[in-house]
């Protein structure tokens, strides 16, 4: 098993894998081709041959991934389903850059991907010539975070504009975006911008890692409005330090820019989702905020929002996510067991019970050393485990 989240936590995964890679695929895949002859009969030497990397339940490990994305493949030819479209649509989906330089408290992706990578122009020209030519539209999906980080993001964007390629962008860091960066975007099909502020208090948005200036944010999405953009709006709650007041504080701003984009004949959509503390960030200390907290703090949001569409992550789905993201093995035995039986809340409940496991864990503060994913190591763990532990010491509910 591989990937952003078994990499995160890997001990959970163990209870349904023989081994976790804990890395980027492109360090194992050479090895893998190598070694795939040994199976299906030598499982133990198929596993052992393929290096470092590979948590296998036992002795931690450190994680290994490329130095120079440049140089490492990309597929050009992607596997699609004939069945279900692609959650971006269909197009080229080309990684333009891997991690993110802002490390925010909270992101799980920009620790575990750590180091910052990009991809350079000219590479990705090549590579975006020839995947057009394996793909039914003339479409390249960009995924990166960030993107606007990327250094000649403009100047791709440009050769795809001079080319008469479309592109869709994902979600932006918005104080990366300026107003002539708009124009270009325009260019494309896409007519949703989909920024995450995640909050509007500027001291909490400080704390998180994306300043809130209200000034510059309010210029930007203007002008996104009167260009014809929608806007999708990413809001956190449940962050250390939030009070009734932050909300309100968000909700009178964003009425605003709910009611100009009402009169521009535009829509602001806003999703709200809570602060899930996840493995080797900052706020891997802090606990999930209780369920009932967070009904009502969206339902205030709602209430006060009614203009606006907005929508909220479940509760119950969050938690799981947290269950699994900060659980050790036990945790993978219970939703195995669950899943088996009917995944639903009241199963996993049940299923813990029986087997003597706490699903308390989530909503308590806890201690570096009872971290199961300390299996896994990341590149800037020494430095995040400092940082989260006097975090953990200046938060009340600790
Ligand atoms: S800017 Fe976005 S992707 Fe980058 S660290 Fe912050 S939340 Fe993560």
């Amino acid at each position: 098993m591989g990937g952003l989240a078994a990499m995160s936590n890997p001990e959970p995964f163990i209870e349904v894998a023989d081994a976790v890679f804990v890395g980027d695929g492109e360090v194992l895949l050479e090895r893998l081709v190598k070694a795939v002859h040994l199976l299906p009969g030598s499982k133990v030497a198929f596993l052992d041959s393929l290096g470092e990397g590979l948590y296998r339940g036992v002795s931690q490990v450190p994680k290994v991934y490329v130095q120079d994305l440049d140089s490492a493949p990309h597929p050009t030819i992607e596997i699609r389903s004939a069945v279900v479209k692609p959650v971006y649509g269909d197009g080229f989906y080309v990684e333009i850059s891997r991690g993110c330089r802002w490390l925010c408290k909270f992101c799980l992706e920009s620790f575990v991907m750590y180091p910052y990578r990009v991809r350079s122009l000219g590479t990705l020209i090549k590579l975006i010539e020839r995947g057009l030519r394996n793909v039914g539209s003339r479409r390249v999906v960009i995924y990166s975070l960030s993107v606007f980080d990327h250094p000649t993001i403009r100047d791709l964007l440009r050769y795809l504009i001079n080319n008469e390629v479309d592109f869709s962008l994902p979600s932006l860091r918005w104080d990366t975006v300026g107003r002539e960066d708009l124009e270009l975007i325009s260019a494309s099909s896409q007519r949703t911008l989909t920024l995450a502020p995640e909050v509007v208090d500027t001291d909490l948005s400080c704390f998180l890692g994306k300043c809130f200036v209200e000034e510059r944010f309010t210029e930007l999405a203007e002008e996104a409005l009167r260009r014809g953009f929608d806007l999708k709006l990413y809001l956190m709650v449940g962050l250390p330090g939030e009070s009734e007041e932050t909300l309100h504080k968000t909700a009178n701003y964003l009425r605003k820019l709910v009611k100009y984009a009402k009169r521009l004949g535009r829509k602001v959509s806003i999703t709200v989702n809570p602060l899930v503390p996840k493995p080797h960030t900052p706020l891997q200390l802090l606990p999930l905020v209780p369920e009932e907290v967070y009904q009502a703090r969206v339902r205030l949001l709602e209430q006060e929002l009614s203009e606006a569409n907005v929508e909220h992550l479940k509760w119950s789905h969050a938690f799981i996510q947290a269950l699994i993201a900060l659980g050790d093995r036990r945790i993978g035995r219970v939703l195995l067991t669950s899943s088996s039986e009917g995944f639903s809340r009241r199963t996993v409940a049940r299923v813990a019970e029986n087997l003597g496991v706490d699903l308390g864990y989530p909503l308590k503060c806890r201690d570096v050393d009872e971290a199961p994913w300390r299996a896994a190591v990341m590149p800037l763990d020494r430095v995040v485990e400092k940082v989260s532990i006097t975090l953990r010491q200046q938060i009340r509910e600790c």
